[in-house]
């Protein structure tokens, strides 16, 4: 018989709400009988990982037996020659969400305030949640545009983190290299700036920053990045940051030894030398986001141009609804509830057979007129 546990436990749990992530492929498929299912709700790359990761990955099965590398230096050593940082300036992390937990593992007290920007991804505010510290969030500008000045007149003597998401989970908009420069020279000293870069592979305008120059220059921020998105490695869990090297050591002292297994280890080592698939991977992203903008101008849709591998569209009142009849149709997006943004969709850029499928449904959707835009 199951007792009914009666030790409490801690307060701060209690603000945490639980990570909804996108529908797998899987339990569609059990759900409704499909066997084609397209998903396009979690923006992971469509092309597959990187084959010589999968290569590198098949010969290093055999050393299963051996703990991964703590410090994960033959990763380092490749980050650091191309992104030209020295080794002590990563630190490497079971993906960047695990990263995101050590950063407030590391910085924030009960009293300290983050600030967030909304909306954006919420896995920062499950940090602050988890450490009992205050969450001050500010909305984009009605472009959904991260405004530097609404960020630091948030700023106060309890501001300990402030995450800018460039380009934006859900938005697909971004920092200019102006204001993230403009940013970092204003904000007081006690505020450290996490920019969270993501889906940096994926931005085509030219006054785009993946923040890494001004860790190069000095500055004090962290930007986070991952192997989940334009390298196809979602599976296998890792992200990295590059910082100040005294910002990585304090980040390093909370962390746990073996948080990188040895198979991500060599996958991400080979991945991001793998220059033809992150090429590719770009070329399908950038040509995807064309389809998707040109589909939604023929019907009627509105959507913010996207910097990353996903597009945040107004369907309006019956958002929810077409989010439904697209899963019975055996495609999966992601419904802006999640954000409280009801009446809108996030569409990840799938290859063009898929985004095809999915424009297909829409149309189909759109025709028989089962919502009310
Ligand atoms: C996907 C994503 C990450 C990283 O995810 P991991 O798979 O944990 O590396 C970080 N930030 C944003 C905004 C993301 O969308």
């Amino acid at each position: 018989m199951e007792i009914n546990s009666k030790i409490k436990r801690r307060l701060a749990l209690n603000k945490i709400k639980p990570y909804q992530p996108g529908k797998p492929i899987w339990e569609l498929q059990s759900e409704l009988d499909l066997d084609q299912v397209v998903k396009l709700a979690s923006n992971e790359n469509p092309i597959g990982p990187s084959p010589k990761a999968v290569e590198v990955l098949q010969h290093s099965l055999s050393t299963l037996n051996r703990y991964p590398d703590a410090h994960a230096t033959r990763l380092k050593e490749v980050l650091a020659a191309q992104l030209s940082l020295s080794t002590e300036q990563f630190i490497i992390t079971n993906g960047a969400d695990e990263l995101i937990t050590l950063i407030s593992e590391t910085y924030l007290e009960p009293d300290d305030e983050i600030i967030v920007l909304s909306p954006s991804f919420s896995e920062y505010q499950f940090g602050a949640n988890l450490m009992g510290a205050n969450i001050v969030s500010i909305p984009l500008d009605n472009r959904f545009q991260i405004n530097i000045h609404t960020i630091l007149s948030s700023v106060t003597d309890h501001t300990k983190l402030v995450y800018v998401c460039s380009p934006n989970n859900p938005t697909g908009t971004y920092l200019s290299s102006n204001d993230l420069e403009a940013l970092l020279l204003v904000l007081p000293e006690h505020v450290l700036l996490v920019l969270d870069a993501a889906y940096s592979h994926f931005a085509t305008n030219a006054d785009y920053t993946d923040g890494l120059e001004f860790v190069r220059s000095g500055h004090q921020l962290i930007v986070l990045q991952t192997f989940s998105k334009i390298y196809g490695l979602a599976g296998i869990r890792v992200g990295f940051g590059a910082a100040p090297s005294s910002i990585i050591a304090s980040i390093t002292s909370v962390k746990e030894p073996f948080n990188v297994n040895t198979l991500a280890q060599y996958a991400a080592a080979a991945a991001i030398e793998d220059i033809d698939h992150v090429n590719q991977s770009k070329l399908v992203n950038t040509s995807g986001r064309k389809q998707l903008y040109e589909a939604f101008s023929r019907l009627g849709l509105s959507y913010i141009e996207s910097m990353a591998n996903f597009v945040f569209v107004k369907i309006g009142h019956g958002a929810k609804r077409v989010y439904e009849r697209l899963l019975e149709g055996g495609v999966i997006v992601r419904h802006g509830d999640a954000w409280e943004m009801p009446e809108y969709l996030r569409v990840s850029v799938g290859t063009q057979e898929e985004n095809a499928k999915f424009i297909k449904q829409l149309e189909l959707i759109k025709s028989k007129a089962e919502y009310r835009g």
